[in-house]
C-alpha cells in the first residue's frame, strides 16, 4: 500500500486530497497544526484504518515513522486575512516548513509536490498568466509575506530537484472554493455567501473591476491528482480559466442566493491584483486536464454546504 504525507490536513483543500487518497486506496499520513485549520473537515477520517493524524507544526522538525512514498505540502494559511494576521508564520511555514518536508522527502525517497499560487505572479503585468511569466510582486507590500513564501517554496524545491536529486512537482493553484472553506476567512466567496446568508450587504472591495477566475475543488483536486503522478518537474497552473469580474460575481451570487442584498464599496487593499486568469495550455498538453464543473454547478454545491451550517456557525466573529 502507498503511503501519502498530506500537510495542512485539516484545512480546505488538505481535507478533499485526504478524501481522495483515502478513496485510491493509499494510506493516508495528515498532519496539521491547525492555525487556520479546523478537525471537523477530517473528523469522519478517524474511523478509517487506513489514516491517522499528527497534530504538528511542519516549521519544526519533522518526524514520520516508517515509509512514505509521496508528500502533499500543503499546510500555509492562504486567505489574505489570515496571512496578514499571522504573516511570520506564513513567512515561515513556506520556507522552514518546505525546508523540512523537502529534507523528509529526501531520506524517505518520497515524491513530494508543493503547493504554490497564482501569487507568485502577483498583480500581473501578462494575462493569461503562463507558467513562464516571472511575475510582479512587491516584495514588501502587505502580501509580500505570502507571495514571496511561496516563490522561496518553489525555489528551494527545485533546488532539491537538481541538487539533491529529488522527485519534486509544482501546482500553482488558482482561487479554488467549495465546501470546507471557513465562512470567516475573508476570501471573497465565503465573505459573499456569509453576507447573503446574514442579510448583510455585500463588501466590494474597489470598484469590482478586478477579475478572478474560480476553480470548483473537485477539478482541483484532480488536477493535483495526476501532476503528482505525471513526471513533469516544472511547475504547472492548475485553475478554470472562466474569468469574472468581482461586480458581476456579486451579481451572481445575490441572484443565487435569491435575496435582496445591495453592495457596498469599500477600498481595495493593497497590491490586490487587478486580473487573474490562468492559461492552462500546460495542464492539457501535459496531463490531459481541464477544469470541467462550471462556475454555476460549484457555486450551487458551496452555497448548499454553507446553508446547512449551524445559525451559530453563520455568527461567529474571527478573532
Ligand atoms: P487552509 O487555511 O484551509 O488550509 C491550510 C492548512 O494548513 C490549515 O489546516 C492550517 O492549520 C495548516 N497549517 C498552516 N500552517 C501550518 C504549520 N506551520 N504546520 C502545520 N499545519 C499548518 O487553506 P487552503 O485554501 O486549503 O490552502 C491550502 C494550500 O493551498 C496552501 O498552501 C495555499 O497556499 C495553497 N493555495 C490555495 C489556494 C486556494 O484557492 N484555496 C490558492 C492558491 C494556493
Ligand atoms: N473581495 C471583495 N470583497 C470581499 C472579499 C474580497 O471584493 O468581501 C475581492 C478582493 O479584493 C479580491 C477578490 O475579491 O479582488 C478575491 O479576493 P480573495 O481574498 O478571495 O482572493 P485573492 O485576492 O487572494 O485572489
Amino acid at each position: 500500500m502507498k503511503r501519502i504525507l498530506i500537510t495542512g490536513a485539516a484545512g480546505f483543500l488538505g481535507s478533499h486530497l485526504c478524501d481522495r487518497f483515502i478513496a485510491e486506496g493509499y494510506f493516508v499520513i495528515g498532519m496539521d497544526n491547525l492555525i487556520t485549520g479546523d478537525l471537523k473537515n477530517i473528523e469522519h477520517l478517524f474511523k478509517e484504518k487506513n489514516f491517522e493524524f499528527y497534530h504538528h507544526d511542519v516549521t519544526k522538525f519533522v518526524h514520520v515513522p516508517g515509509k512514505i512514498d509521496y508528500i502533499l505540502h500543503f499546510a500555509s494559511p492562504a486567505s489574505p486575512i489570515d496571512y496578514l494576521k499571522i504573516p511570520i508564520q506564513t513567512l515561515k511555514v513556506g520556507s522552514l516548513g518546505t525546508h523540512n518536508l523537502l529534507g523528509l522527502a529526501r531520506v524517505k525517497k518520497a515524491r513530494i509536490l508543493i503547493a504554490s499560487t497564482s501569487e507568485v505572479y502577483g498583480d500581473p503585468l501578462v494575462h493569461p498568466q503562463t507558467e513562464e511569466y516571472y511575475g510582479n510582486v512587491n516584495t514588501i507590500g502587505p502580501r509580500g509575506v505570502y507571495d514571496e513564501a511561496k516563490r522561496f517554496q518553489e525555489s528551494i524545491t527545485m533546488a532539491y530537484h537538481t541538487f539533491h536529486g529529488v522527485e519534486t512537482r509544482i501546482v500553482r493553484i488558482f482561487n479554488t472554493y467549495g465546501p470546507r472553506m471557513r465562512l470567516n476567512d475573508g476570501r471573497v466567496i465565503p465573505a459573499f455567501i456569509g453576507q447573503a446568508l446574514r442579510g448583510e450587504d455585500l463588501t466590494i472591495f474597489g470598484d469590482g473591476s478586478q477579475t478572478r477566475s474560480f476553480c470548483y475543488v473537485t477539478d482541483q483536486v484532480e488536477g493535483i491528482f495526476r501532476l503528482l503522478h505525471s513526471d513533469y518537474v516544472y511547475p504547472v497552473n492548475i485553475g478554470n480559466p472562466d474569468e469574472i469580474t468581482i461586480k458581476d460575481f456579486a451579481d451572481e451570487i445575490i441572484k443565487l442566493t435569491g435575496t435582496n442584498q445591495k453592495v457596498v464599496y469599500h477600498p481595495l487593499p493593497i497590491n490586490d491584483p487587478l486580473q487573474r486568469q490562468p492559461d492552462t495550455t500546460k495542464a492539457k498538453e501535459i496531463l490531459g486536464w481541464e477544469a470541467k464543473v462550471s462556475r454555476e454547478e460549484g457555486m450551487k454545491l458551496t452555497y448548499d454546504y454553507f446553508k446547512s451550517l449551524s445559525s451559530e456557525e453563520l455568527l461567529k466573529e474571527e478573532h
